[in-house]
């Protein structure tokens, strides 16, 4: 089997690159440090062969589809056919090659079937007053596609500081004169951490605003990958690999320790936080498969996104417009206000 073996961090699980000046093995995310022998005396070779391994299987039992129309890529199980596209609704065709699907680490298993889907998108359609008839008609609501999106969960232990100025300031009076003492401080806080499940997106095309009117997905509901659960769904490939994300996790990382930090200063004025300092110890990354509920609907070639959360039924919906519903409602608006002046004209002149 052809794959590529890479060393990872044997603290973080991050992958490692080779600093030519140090002569070692660096791992951007906790900040360590290897020496080649170091590496060879932990499994790290080992356990990045078997995933490899285990990915390899992975592919094989998967198909793999794209949209000729509008390019989406999705893969079902090689007991499931796959017909139209999620997005655009065309036909999907089998993909000559397979590039690489990669075995979750967990998933969460869909709690809302197709049907109390369908039900929850025509009770969410039905309310809203100015959208086209075609968008909540039941052969529209029937598209409605499961698909499981991918996300890194990471988990980290971590010390943080900060460095911070604030200052106190008391007033008082002695009925002659009216004191204020300023007193300004040096702030300095130390803890540690322990971060759960902070959720990443590993797809980069994907609409934000979706995501994050989708989650969160609660952390009990996650469980190890066993593939029963992608049968009659679509799954979407990961396209960011948390190599990529290790930045951005610290970043979030540093954010929230600030945060918390910030919380415990609450008496101070002008708290401001000149330094900050993290250290990981330990993380851990899942490669985890999320479901949604996801319907869109085409309307003078913009495509209109409805999506819920495949757990907790959480939902996001863009809202296709219908003007001539619109008009007709501003119109009996303008009625309405119109008499209303007219009304408050023939109080007051
Ligand atoms: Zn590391
Ligand atoms: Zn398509």
């Amino acid at each position: 089997m052809d794959h590529t073996v890479s060393y990872k961090c044997p603290n973080c699980d991050a992958g490692l690159t080779f600093d030519a000046d140090k002569q070692k093995f660096c791992c951007e995310f906790c900040l360590s440090e290897f020496t080649k022998a170091e590496l060879d005396a932990t499994d790290s070779a080992k356990r990045a062969e078997e995933q490899a391994e285990k990915d390899a299987a992975f592919t094989g039992e998967m198909r793999e589809y794209y949209c000729p129309n509008c390019g989406a890529e999705v893969a079902v199980d090689a007991s499931t056919a796959a017909d139209y596209c999620y997005y655009c609704h065309n036909p999907i065709v089998l993909s000559a090659k397979v590039s690489g699907l990669m075995k979750p680490d967990k998933i969460v298993p869909f709690k809302f079937g197709k049907d109390e889907a369908k039900e929850t998108f025509l009770r969410f359609a039905k309310k809203k007053f100015f959208t086209p008839k075609g968008y909540f008609a039941p052969e529209q609501a029937d598209k409605i596609q499961g698909v499981y999106y991918p996300f890194w969960v990471t988990d980290a232990d971590a010390d943080a500081a900060i460095e911070a100025t604030g200052k106190t300031i008391r007033s008082w009076s002695d009925g002659r004169y009216a004191y204020t003492e300023t007193s300004r401080y040096e702030i300095h806080r130390r803890g540690n951490f322990h971060f759960e499940d902070i959720v990443s997106s590993a797809l980069s095309s994907e609409k934000k605003e979706m995501l994050e009117g989708i989650l969160p997905y609660p952390a009990d509901s996650h469980v190890d990958f066993s593939m029963p659960y992608l049968l009659g769904f679509y799954a979407k490939k990961r396209d960011i690999d948390r190599e990529a994300l290790t930045g951005e996790v610290r970043e979030r990382m540093g954010g929230y320790a600030e945060q918390l930090f910030r919380d415990t200063a609450g008496g101070y004025k002008d708290f401001t936080v000149h330094a900050r300092d993290l250290n990981v110890h330990r993380a851990a990354w899942e490669y985890t498969l999320m479901p949604l509920w996801i319907l869109t609907y085409e309307r003078k070639g913009k495509i209109y996104t409805y999506a819920m959360n495949g757990y907790t039924g959480k939902v996001y919906g863009e809202l296709p417009l219908s003007l001539p519903k619109l008009f007709a409602f501003l119109g009996g608006l303008a009625a309405i206000l119109t008499g209303l002046f007219g009304l408050i004209g023939g109080l007051f002149w």
